[in-house]
């Protein structure tokens, strides 16, 4: 059912949330562009500036990989300067309340552990931006230690233990996915009564398969974004609003 207006839907997810015993929100960047980081997909999105380097190319050529950080620093004052929105705030008062036991996110901008999750309760399906790993070793790395390399030499470093190339923690097109959060992921949709997808376009396989799943084992879900998804018909719910005035009604202490 699509909510008529905004008044009447964030009503309806009221009684939802109220009637849920386990409720897990799943994120995706449309809940990050009120803290000023543009999505993937909409007009202004940051597709519409840059293709994305899939981790083939990553892996392959040290200029993808030039380009890949230095795309990564240009985005720094936008991350170093987001704080969590309406949405994330609104996670955290259901999380605080026992409500919602964890969130799954496709998000790497670290905002719902700012909001107040612990980092063991936000699922990463798409790993975090804020800290490098090496594709090799999986050795972490601050992203000032890469910084200064770069800033050094004009190349992207690679791990001092093994030498292979260091990436964002984040999961590329191409990627495998990792599956500790898969399965945590795949848990979560499976046991949980309420499903809230929040700001994905959910066209990112295998990640929008959680919402499918979750109703698929039997729990009510609920789609909040501006603009209609795939799955809207499957959905209990459908509020395409502004996340931020849809979730701010439930932002908590
Ligand atoms: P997407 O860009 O494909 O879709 C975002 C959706 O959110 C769009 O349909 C858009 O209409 C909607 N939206 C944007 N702002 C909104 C608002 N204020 N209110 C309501 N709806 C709003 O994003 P996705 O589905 O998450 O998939 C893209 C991939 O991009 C993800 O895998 C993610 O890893 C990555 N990404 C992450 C960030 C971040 O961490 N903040 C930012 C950009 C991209």
């Amino acid at each position: 059912m699509i909510a008529s207006d905004l008044r009447s839907g964030v009503d309806r997810l009221g009684d939802l949330i109220a009637a849920a015993r386990t409720i897990v929100p799943f994120t995706g960047a449309g809940i990050s562009t009120e803290c000023g980081i543009p999505d993937f997909r909409s007009p202004d999105g940051l597709w519409s500036r840059n293709r994305p380097i899939p981790f083939d190319e990553f892996v392959a050529s040290q200029e993808a990989r030039d380009e890949s950080w230095r795309r990564r620093f240009a985005m720094e004052p936008t991350f170093a300067a987001a704080k969590p929105g309406r949405g994330h705030r609104a996670l955290a008062s259901l999380y605080r309340a026992g409500k919602a036991p964890a969130v799954i996110t496709q998000n790497i901008d670290n905002l719902h552990q700012a909001s107040g999750f612990a980092p063991d309760h936000v699922i990463e399906l798409h790993g975090n931006t804020t800290y490098a790993r090496c594709i090799g070793c999986g050795e972490t790395y601050q992203l000032d230690w890469v910084k200064r390399r770069f800033d050094a030499d004009g190349i992207a470093p690679d791990c001092s233990l093994c030498a292979e190339p260091v990436k964002t923690a984040t999961i590329s097109f191409g990627q495998a996915m990792p599956e500790d959060a898969m399965q945590r992921a795949t848990e979560l949709a499976q046991q949980c009564d309420l499903f809230i997808a929040i700001g994905s376009s959910l066209v990112v396989w295998p990640a929008a398969g959680f919402p499918v799943m979750a109703k698929n084992c039997g729990a009510r879900l609920v789609i909040i974004n501006r603009e209609p998804t795939e799955q809207d018909d499957i959905a209990d719910l459908v509020i395409h609003h502004d996340i931020g005035e849809t979730l701010g009604p439930f932002v908590g202490n």
